[in-house]
């Protein structure tokens, strides 16, 4: 199929529970590339959306949509399932790459001006749920690092704090315009962003079914927040400074400018002191690091310090999503910095 001729977003009606091949890389295979998948539920005047897969190498989500849609259940309204960077996932030996060589990160793309392949795909649909009066959107997604399940929302009101509530016990306020589709529909109706997990732990695809089945078939969703919430905000981007070769070890390795400390991400989510070591600096490498939050100042000198040959905190932050490897930290970030919302 030329270019052209290939549909930007594809749709597949209510699909039949004998019909879908019965493993996930056979279901993808089947989609054939980005695809809402529009189910009927119990009450048909009522829907809810769904999405996952914005990432190619962030398998939870589908595993449990394409495990849920071979079960007997029903959903409770109708569901519009957005599954997205299908070819990204699809690539040999799968679910490995975030997006294809050459592709736009589709998690960036819900914005103006809806450029390029992403741009159309993420416009068209954006267009399709706003067609529809969603009462909510959940946008499941992995970590390549060790994290808890937690939520991104754009903002910190009654409705997010519940449906986070409702699956996880942290949740971070975003204030970073990144171009996500949370961001994009957050006039529409409630949306979070739940990170239910490291790729590849069967942990987090077992997170990702419990909350496939309890947000399709619950009949009203508890829009009250059902437990206390570690709260955090003001996240901060750290990425590297353009042209810096990362590596991730315990020990500096020869030929990386910075190299992480390879077990960096077991502090995901814990207050992480002043002095504590970050990675390792070659001798002479320029500084590694920059940090942006959402005024676009960088201030990764107020948060580090180059000391004996290491980049170390100097202040008191909260890392969260640290990944452990090389190509997200290139591609997209090393980790965020938050506050807690209590602690200013
Ligand atoms: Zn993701």
């Amino acid at each position: 199929m030329s270019e052209e001729e290939r549909p930007t977003l594809r749709v597949l009606e209510a699909p039949a529970r004998e019909a879908l091949p019965d493993t996930v890389e056979a279901f993808l295979a089947r989609l054939g590339g980005p695809t809402l998948v529009h189910l009927a539920g119990r009450d048909r005047s009522r829907i809810r959306a769904f999405s996952t897969l914005l990432h190619g190498n962030e398998p939870s989500g589908v595993r449990a949509l394409h495990r849920w849609l071979r079960s007997d259940a029903q959903p409770a309204v109708d569901m519009l399932c957005f599954v997205g960077a299908v070819d990204a996932a699809r690539a040999a030996p799968g679910f490995a790459q975030r997006m294809l060589h050459g592709s736009r990160d589709l998690n960036r793309c819900f914005q103006a001006p809806y450029e390029g392949h992403e741009g159309e795909l993420a416009e068209a649909l954006l267009r399709r749920l706003r067609d529809h009066a969603c009462e909510a959107l959940i946008d499941v997604h992995n970590n390549t690092g060790h994290n808890p399940p937690y939520a991104v929302a754009t903002r910190t009101d009654p409705e997010r704090l519940a449906l986070c509530g409702w699956f996880a016990e942290r949740f971070v306020d975003c204030n970073l315009r990144l171009g996500t589709l949370i961001e994009a529909t957050e006039d529409d109706f409630p949306g979070i962003a739940l990170e239910c997990g490291r790729a590849g732990d069967p942990l987090a695809d077992a997170a990702a079914f419990e909350l496939v089945s309890r947000y399709f078939e619950t009949d009203r969703i508890p829009w009250k927040q059902e437990r206390p919430l570690q709260i955090l905000h003001e996240p901060v981007r750290i990425r590297l400074a353009p042209g810096t070769e990362v590596a991730f070890a315990d020990a500096a390795q020869p030929g990386a400018d910075f190299t992480v400390v390879g077990d960096i991400d077991r502090h995901n989510f814990e207050r992480v002191a002043p002095g504590t070591p970050v990675g390792w600096l070659r001798d002479g490498s320029p500084w590694p690091v920059e940090a942006h939050g959402a005024d676009d100042v960088d201030v990764s000198q107020q948060l580090f310090v180059a000391r004996d040959g290491m980049l170390q905190t100097r202040r008191e932050l909260v890392p969260m999503m640290m990944t452990t490897a090389p190509s997200v930290a290139q591609l997209d970030c090393l980790f965020y910095a938050v506050r807690p919302r209590n602690v200013e």
